[in-house]
């Protein structure tokens, strides 16, 4: 078994790095560095793991707000509100409680090509914050009178696998 560092050489205490491959590196920085940098490149040579990671890059690239060609209107990728919370509109820079409904009768943009064209997640609110909160402090109320489960996806992986998630399957008949 080896007890001495792949990269300096220096002899290891037992508590050293948990050897991969049969190679092992001890804490010293620059060591740590080596070992990070071999166990990055061994994850990047598979080509599903390689995918999924630019992929987390590219959605982590895209959270940031990229300013539109005209400043008075909001960034892709953030709702811009106003001092009572309601929400200024991407294409013409208004505001509206109702943003949503501006959009698809206004605009007769869907809402959901909206989110996707001024990168915003999809099912982002479209509403005052006002009215955000007003719904989703009576979702958890519900919550609270066991009248309606808890969101499947925070439930612990697999606990919910093949069961339905749509809304009114997971309203009881009480
Ligand atoms: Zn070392
Ligand atoms: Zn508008």
């Amino acid at each position: 078994m080896q007890r001495t560092c792949a990269n300096c050489g220096q002899p290891m205490s037992p508590a050293g790095r948990v050897p991969r491959d049969g190679v092992s590196f001890c804490y010293a920085p620059d060591c740590r560095r080596v070992a990070d940098r071999l166990k990055h490149q061994r994850y990047m040579a598979d080509p599903e793991r390689r995918a999924r990671f630019n992929a987390y890059q590219n959605s982590r690239r895209q959270a940031r707000p990229i300013p539109q060609a005209d400043p008075s209107l909001p960034p892709l990728g953030l709702m811009v509100y106003d001092a009572d919370g309601v929400p200024q509109c991407h294409i013409c820079g208004r505001f509206y409680r109702g943003l949503g409904l501006h959009i698809s009768r206004g605009h007769r943009v869907p809402v959901d090509e909206y989110r996707e064209r001024f990168g915003l997640k999809a099912g982002q609110p479209l509403v005052s914050l006002e009215t955000s909160r007003l719904h989703s402090g009576r979702i958890s109320k519900t919550i609270a009178e066991g009248k309606l489960g808890p969101r499947p996806d925070l439930l612990p992986r697999g606990a919910t696998r093949g069961h339905t998630t749509r809304l009114q399957a997971r309203i009881s008949n009480a």
